[in-house]
């Protein structure tokens, strides 16, 4: 029987794909996303698809503050988490 892999559903765009290819972030108490590279950080988290496009688009399609049930007001992507996403991998 081989592994079951576990799927994970991108807020951004609803692809569902392995969450080894999807980016976990969480929210810090202070409202800012951020991503949970170890997969480690405590709390409730969203999958993203390595894409900025799909931050974008969860942005704005209020996906992210529904996943982590804040008001959109509470809720902000800072440049780093735009710059982890979709960027080189190396680092
Ligand atoms: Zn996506």
């Amino acid at each position: 029987m081989p592994k079951k892999i576990p799927m994970r559903t991108c807020v951004g765009c609803g692809t569902v794909r392995p969450k080894k290819e999807l980016i976990r972030v969480v929210m810090t108490p202070e409202g800012e996303i951020l991503p949970d590279k170890g997969g480690r950080a405590g709390g409730r988290g969203a999958y993203l698809c390595n894409d900025p496009a799909c931050l974008e688009r969860a942005l704005r399609r209020r996906s992210l503050q529904r996943a982590f049930r804040v008001p959109q007001s509470e809720i902000s992507a800072p440049d780093r988490l735009r710059e982890e996403i979709g960027g080189t991998d190396a680092g």
